[in-house]
C-alpha cells in the first residue's frame, strides 16, 4: 500500500490524516504537540519523532500547518522533511501559505528532487474528516496525475488552476473575498441592531436574498444567535489569509480599498481575539462606541 507522511494534526489535519487511514494507506504522522496524534496512532498510524522521521520512505508527504513559518519549519527546518524525503516523492502542501512562499518552497524542494504541488483546500473541519474538501491545485500536469491517488481520500473535487502557485493564488482570492463578506455582514447586522429591526427577520431575509452566499448564510445565523460553537476558522487564520492575499495584490501592483478595510478590521480581531471563531468579529463592531 502507498505510504503517506502526514504533518500537522490541527482542526483540519486531524480529519485529513484520518481519511488516509479510512482509505487503507500506510501512514506516519507528526504534529508539533504530540497529544493531537493520539487518535490516529490508536487507529494504526506510526508516530514519527520529527517531520524527517515521518518522511522516511514516504511516497507522498502531505502538510497541513498554520502558515508560512510553520510550513518552512516542517519542510526545511531542523529535522525537517527535506532531510530524509526520497527523490521523486510528492510534496503536497495543503496549508494556506503565501504565494511567494509556495513558489520559493517549490523551487527549493524541486532542486532537491521532490515533486511539489500546492494544494490548499476549501471546506470546514467536518468536510476534512469526511473526504469532502475541494482541492485547489497548482502543479505540472504530470505531477498532478502522479498525486491523484494521494488526493482522492481528501476530496473528489480537484480544481487545477495552472502551474505551481496557481492553486494558492485562487485560495487567497477566495479567502480575501470571504473576509470582505464577513466584515460587511457584521457591519450590516450592526446597523440593523442599532436601528431596532427584528433580528431573526433580518437574518432570515439575508439568508434567502440576493446576498445569501454560503458565508452570509452560515455567519448571519451564528452572529444573530451569538452562538459560535462548533467547527471554526479563527480570526488569526482569516487575517493571515487576507494579509497574504494583499501581499500578492501589492506584488501585482494592485491597490484594493475594500480589501484593505477588511484586512484592517481582521488585524484588530487578531489582536483582541486571535483564537476565537472569525465571526466574533461582530463583537468588536458591537463594542465600538457610537458617535
Ligand atoms: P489549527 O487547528 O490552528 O492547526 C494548525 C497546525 O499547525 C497545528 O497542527 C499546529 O501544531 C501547526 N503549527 C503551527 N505553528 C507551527 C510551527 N511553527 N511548527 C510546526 N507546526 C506548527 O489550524 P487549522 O484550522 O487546522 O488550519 C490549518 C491550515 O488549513 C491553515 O493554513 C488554514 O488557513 C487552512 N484552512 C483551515 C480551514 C478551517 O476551516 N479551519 C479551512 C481551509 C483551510 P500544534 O497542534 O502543535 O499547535
Amino acid at each position: 500500500m502507498p505510504h503517506v507522511a502526514f504533518i500537522g494534526l490541527g482542526r483540519m489535519g486531524h480529519g485529513m490524516a484520518g481519511r488516509y487511514l479510512d482509505s487503507g494507506f500506510t501512514l506516519a504522522v507528526w504534529n508539533r504537540s504530540r497529544a493531537k496524534a493520539d487518535d490516529p496512532i490508536a487507529r494504526g498510524a506510526r508516530w514519527a519523532a520529527s517531520p524527517a522521521d515521518a518522511a522516511r520512505d514516504a511516497d507522498a508527504i502531505v502538510t497541513m500547518v498554520a502558515d508560512d513559518d510553520a510550513s518552512r519549519a516542517v519542510w526545511t527546518g531542523k529535522d525537517g522533511i527535506i532531510e530524509t524525503a526520497r527523490k521523486g516523492a510528492l510534496a503536497i502542501e495543503c496549508s494556506t501559505v503565501s504565494h511567494r512562499h509556495a513558489v520559493d518552497m517549490a523551487r527549493d524542494l524541486t532542486t532537491r528532487g521532490l515533486r511539489y504541488i500546492d494544494c490548499p483546500v476549501t471546506g470546514l473541519p467536518d468536510a476534512a474528516a469526511s473526504g469532502k474538501l475541494t482541492l485547489l491545485v497548482g502543479a505540472e500536469a504530470d505531477d498532478l496525475e502522479a498525486a491523484r491517488p494521494f488526493l482522492a481520500p481528501l476530496g473528489a473535487t480537484i480544481r487545477h488552476f495552472g502551474t505551481v502557485g496557481a492553486g494558492t493564488v485562487f485560495k487567497l482570492i477566495n479567502n480575501l473575498m470571504g473576509a470582505v463578506q464577513i466584515a460587511s455582514l457584521a457591519e450590516g447586522l450592526r446597523i440593523a441592531e442599532q436601528a431596532g429591526l427584528d433580528m431573526p427577520l433580518v437574518q432570515q431575509s439575508l439568508a434567502s436574498g440576493a446576498v445569501a452566499s454560503p458565508q452570509v448564510v452560515r455567519h448571519s445565523a451564528r452572529m444573530v444567535a451569538r452562538d459560535f460553537a462548533g467547527a471554526s476558522f479563527t480570526a488569526a487564520l482569516r487575517h493571515k489569509d487576507a494579509s497574504y492575499a494583499m501581499a500578492l495584490a501589492d506584488n501585482l501592483g494592485l491597490d484594493l480599498a475594500v480589501a484593505r478595510a477588511a484586512l484592517d478590521i481582521y488585524a484588530r480581531a487578531t489582536a483582541e481575539i486571535p483564537d476565537e471563531d472569525e465571526g466574533r468579529l461582530i463583537d468588536l463592531i458591537r463594542a465600538t462606541p457610537t458617535n
